[in-house]
C-alpha cells in the first residue's frame, strides 16, 4: 500500500519546506521504507526553465532532462532518489494539459471547469507511477492561503476521501515566532494558518513548527487545543547549524513517530541514523579550512547556485575541511581590473554555469589568473567555455575568441552546434545526426580519455551527467588548442561534442560541459568536487 503526505506551508515562506519535506523522507528511508518525493507549484509558469535566476533561484535538472524546481534538488540530496520530470507540475503544466485536451475535444463538449478538471488533472500527476512506493511525499509549494494554491489543496483535500484517511495524511509547516518583549513563543500565527487549512476542508495531522527553541509544555498544549491535532504531533523543527541535522534533530521531536503513528506502523526504537551523524560531525569539526573563489554573476541570490554551494559542501565532507565560500560577481573584474588582490587568498577557483554576456569578459580574466598562477580551477558548463576560449585567446593566438552566444564572431571557438557541425562530417558522426539547436537537457553520457586526470578522478572512463546549455565548445579548434596544452579529455560518445578539457602539467584544472553539482550528495560526494576540494587543500598546506 502507498502512503501519501502532503506538505503544506503556513504564516510566511522560506521556513525550509523542501527540506523539512526531504528530512522526513530521509527519516522514512532510514526506517526501511521505499520513499518518493513529488512537488507541485502553484505558479503559471509551464516549467521554471524560463524563469530568472534572481527570481526562482537554481533550476533543478532530472536525469530525463526536466527544468524542475530547487527543491527537488534538496529531495535528491536527502534521499539519494533520483527525481523525474513527473515529480514536479506546476498550476501552468496542469492548466496547459487540460486546455490542450479541450482543444482536442477530449471533453465531448462538457464545460471545463476547476472542479473537477483541474483538480482530476492534479490527482493524477499526484498519484501517477507511485504504486512501488511505501510513501509518497508530495509537497505543495506556496503558502496556505495564496489564491494559486488552492486548487492543489482542494485536490489534496479530495484524494483524501478518495484513497481513505489511513492512506494519506497532511503535515503543516509553521513559524513560532519568539517575540522578545513579550518573553514567549507565539501560537498566534500557527492557529491562523491552521484555521486557513481548516477552511478549505483540511485538517493537518502533524504540525512541524519553526522554532529557534523548544516548545514549552504548555505552548504544545495550547497549539494541540486550538490547531485539533494530538499534542505529541506538535513538532519542533528546531533551527540547526547545517541542514543535514535536520532528520536527527526531527528525529529527536519525534517527527518520524508521528508520522507512522498516523498510519498504524511500528513507530518504536530509532532509525540507523549514522549517515547523517558521519555528515554532521564531518561539517561540525573539520581538520582544516579552504577557501573558495565562485566568480559568477547571478551572486545576489545565491539559492541560483544552490545545489554547486551544496556540492562545495560535499567536497569538503570528503576532504575534513571546512569550504568557505566566497562569492564573487564577475563584472567586478571588469571594472576594478585589480584581480590578483580580489582572489590573492583563493585556495581554488571556480567558474560556474551562466547566460549571456555580461560578465564573460571578468570571468575569462578569473580562468587566465587560476591558469597562470597554478591555482586550482573547475569550469562548469559556462565556465568551461570560457576556459576554452580564455586558453584560444592567451595561447593559441586566436585573439577574436569568443562565443556566439555573444552575436557573431570570426573565431567562434563556443557556438550552437547547428552553426558548427551542420552539413559536414561531424554531422554524420553525430548519432541519429541530432544537432540540437534546442537545450541540451538531462543526463548524457560521455567518455573520457583513460590516464586523463578526468578518467583518473572518476575511477572510470564511462561516466553519464547532467547537462543545461545550448552552446557547445566547437570540435574544429580541438587540433590546435590541444597544441597549446589543453586536452579534449572526456567527448560524447561519437566524439563530436566536447564534454572535459583540462590541462595535464596545472595542479589542478577541469572544465566540464555538464553539472556535477546537481549530483552530489553529502553521503557521497561527487569525485569532481572531491578532488577539486582536495586540491584546494593541498595548496591551503603549501601556503
Ligand atoms: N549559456 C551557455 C549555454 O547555453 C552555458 C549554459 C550553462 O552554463 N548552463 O551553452
Amino acid at each position: 500500500m502507498t502512503r501519501f503526505v502532503f506538505i503544506t506551508g503556513g504564516v510566511v515562506s522560506s521556513l525550509g519546506k523542501g527540506i523539512a519535506s526531504a528530512a522526513l523522507a530521509a527519516l522514512l528511508q532510514a526506517r526501511g521504507y521505499k520513499v518518493r518525493m513529488r512537488k507541485l507549484d502553484p505558479y503559471l509558469n509551464v516549467d521554471p526553465g524560463t524563469m530568472s535566476p534572481y527570481q526562482h533561484g537554481e533550476v533543478f535538472i532530472t536525469d530525463d532532462g526536466a527544468e524542475t524546481d530547487l527543491d527537488l534538488g534538496h529531495y535528491e540530496r536527502f534521499t539519494g532518489v533520483h527525481a523525474r520530470r513527473a515529480d514536479n507540475t506546476t498550476t501552468g503544466r496542469i492548466y496547459s494539459d487540460v486546455i490542450a485536451r479541450e482543444r482536442r475535444g477530449d471533453y465531448l463538449g462538457g464545460t471545463v471547469q476547476v472542479i473537477p478538471h483541474i483538480t482530476d488533472a492534479i490527482k493524477d500527476v499526484v498519484v501517477a507511477g507511485t504504486e512501488e512506493y511505501d510513501f509518497v511525499l508530495v509537497e505543495i509549494g506556496g503558502t496556505v492561503g495564496d489564491i494559486e494554491s488552492l486548487p492543489f489543496l482542494e485536490a489534496i483535500r479530495q484524494l483524501r476521501n478518495d484513497l481513505g484517511h489511513n492512506q494519506t495524511m497532511c503535515v503543516h509547516l509553521t513559524l513560532l515566532p519568539y517575540i522578545p518583549s513579550a518573553g514567549e513563543l507565539k501560537t498566534k500565527p500557527t492557529q491562523h494558518s491552521v484555521k486557513e487549512l481548516q477552511n478549505v476542508g483540511i485538517q493537518p495531522q502533524v504540525l512541524l513548527c519553526r522554532s529557534d527553541r523548544p516548545i514549552p509544555e504548555n505552548e504544545r498544549r495550547k497549539i494541540a487545543n486550538f490547531c485539533n491535532v494530538r499534542s505529541e504531533a506538535v513538532i519542533a523543527a528546531l533551527d540547526v547549524d547545517t541542514i543535514y541535522a535536520c532528520p536527527i534533530s526531527y528525529h529527536n521531536e519525534g517527527m518520524d513517530r508521528e508520522v507512522l503513528r498516523y498510519f498504524g506502523l511500528p513507530f518504536e526504537g530509532s532509525p540507523d541514523l549514522t549517515r547523517w551523524e558521519k555528515i554532521v560531525h564531518a561539517i561540525r569539526e573539520p581538520e582544516g579550512e579552504v577557501k573558495v573563489a565562485v566568480v559568477g554573476k547571478y551572486t545576489a541570490l545565491l539559492d541560483s547556485y544552490k545545489s554547486l554551494a551544496e556540492a562545495l559542501l560535499h567536497g569538503g565532507i570528503a576532504n575534513n575541511v571546512r569550504v568557505k565560500l566566497d562569492w564573487i560577481e564577475s563584472e567586478e573584474f571588469e571594472k576594478s581590473g585589480d584581480i590578483a588582490e580580489r582572489l590573492k587568498d583563493a585556495d581554488a577557483i571556480l567558474v560556474p554555469g551562466g547566460f549571456g554576456e555580461r560578465g564573460a569578459e571578468g570571468k575569462i580574466q578569473a580562468v587566465r589568473y587560476a591558469r597562470e598562477n597554478g591555482i586550482p580551477f573547475l569550469g562548469i558548463c559556462f565556465g568551461m567555455q570560457m576556459a576554452v576560449i580564455e586558453c584560444a585567446r592567451s595561447l593559441a593566438g586566436l585573439t577574436k575568441a569568443s562565443s556566439t552566444e555573444f552575436g557573431p564572431t570570426s573565431e567562434p571557438l563556443v557556438g550552437l552546434m547547428t552553426e558548427w557541425a551542420n552539413g559536414n562530417e561531424l554531422m554524420r558522426r553525430r548519432e541519429g545526426g541530432d544537432l540540437g539547436g534546442t537545450m541540451r537537457l538531462g543526463a548524457f553520457p560521455a567518455r573520457l580519455a583513460a590516464g586523463s586526470r578526468a578518467a583518473e578522478i572518476y575511477g572510470t572512463t564511462d561516466i553519464r551527467e547532467r547537462h543545461r546549455h545550448r552552446w557547445e565548445v566547437n570540435l574544429h579548434y580541438k587540433d590546435r588548442l590541444e597544441k597549446t596544452g589543453l586536452r579534449f579529455s572526456g567527448m560524447s560518445p561519437d566524439g563530436v561534442l566536447p564534454e572535459v578539457v583540462e590541462y595535464p602539467d596545472h595542479p589542478w584544472f577541469i572544465g566540464v560541459q555538464y553539472h556535477p553539482e546537481l549530483l552530489s550528495k553529502p553521503f557521497d560526494p561527487h569525485p569532481l568536487f572531491a578532488g577539486f576540494i582536495g586540491a584546494a587543500r593541498k595548496r591551503a598546506e603549501s601556503k
